[in-house]
């Protein structure tokens, strides 16, 4: 597995491993499978409901502390300065750790729900470079940003955020947007690689994945990781935990990758940042 460099010095693996609706003994078992099976950063958030038992699972994996990354989220309905210090500290209890790799805004206030989304923004990131700066947090970074938030949040940021967390898949990546975080050096994450799974019966990804023998959910993921992206794929299937990891013994072409690029819109959540919690 490849590390990927952040703007404040950590390193991060490129794959990881999802597990929003892994709760209960299910994301225990689930979380420990994807240890052994070699994933090395965990993915959840408080809205998740499931940050106990991704640390419960983390424990029964044996892993030493400093071998795996842990991201977490602060819930958008929980943003500001002193929500944002509380709201942490209850991750921190619930999974069980003494800091955090990783800490996202899940979503940025907006200008639909909030008369100065800017001034919300900006006072929870100065909560999150305090918490970093006390040693709690590893990086520090956004999800579900535009342009327009990240530029609202520079304003204002002692420090330009490591990750922006977006929806990014074959049939929807967002381009623009990417292209932008990389050029403020900010790595992209993507969720929900696999779409749900909707992006499963596409007949190009299916004959590109039958030339490689190899299945569409590891096309998908070298799609993604060949675009210098981490993919965060979810599954409670140990066969298929381990799939999503084998990625590393084969290779996109260009003509490939641009293929996959250029798929018509599919799998879209229809989910976006300046309308939560609207949908289109
Ligand atoms: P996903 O990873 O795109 O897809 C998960 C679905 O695909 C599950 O139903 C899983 O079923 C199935 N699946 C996984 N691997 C498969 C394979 N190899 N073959 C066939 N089916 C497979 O969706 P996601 O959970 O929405 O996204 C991944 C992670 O991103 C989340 O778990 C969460 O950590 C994060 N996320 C973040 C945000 C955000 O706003 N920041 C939003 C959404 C998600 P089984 O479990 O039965 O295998």
């Amino acid at each position: 597995m490849k590390k990927l460099n952040l703007n404040d010095g950590q390193k991060i693996p490129n794959v990881g491993f999802g597990t929003y609706k892994a709760t209960d003994q299910e994301g225990i078992e689930a979380v420990s499978t994807a240890i052994s099976s070699g994933y090395s950063l965990i993915d959840t958030a408080a809205i998740y409901g499931n940050e106990e038992a991704v640390g419960k699972g983390i424990k029964a994996s044996g892993v030493a502390r400093e071998d795996f990354c842990v991201t977490t989220k602060l819930w958008r309905e929980s943003l500001g300065y002193e929500s944002t210090k509380k709201e942490f500290e209850k991750s921190l209890k619930r999974l069980d750790l003494d800091y955090i790799d990783l800490y996202l805004i899940h979503w940025p206030a907006n200008a639909k729900n909030y008369t100065n989304w800017q001034k919300t923004n900006a006072d929870t990131w100065r909560a999150m470079e305090e918490l970093q700066a006390e040693g709690k947090i590893k990086s520090i970074g956004v999800s579900n940003f535009f342009q327009e938030h990240l530029e609202a949040l520079f304003q204002t940021a002692n420090i330009i955020p490591a990750i922006n967390q977006i929806e990014f898949h074959p049939g929807y990546w967002q381009q623009e947007l990417t292209e932008y975080c990389k050029k403020q050096n900010i790595v992209v994450e993507s969720w929900s690689p696999l779409a749900r799974g909707k992006v499963f019966e596409n007949e190009v990804l299916k004959a590109i994945a039958k030339k490689h023998d190899k299945s569409v959910s590891q096309v998908c993921l070298r799609w993604i990781i060949q675009h210098d992206v981490i993919a965060i794929p979810k599954s409670t299937s140990p066969r298929r935990i381990q799939e999503n990891i084998d990625l590393f013994d084969f290779e996109l072409t260009s003509v490939e990758m641009e293929k996959i690029n250029k798929l018509p819109q599919m799998g879209f959540s229809g989910e976006l940042p300046n309308i939560w919690p609207d949908r289109v």
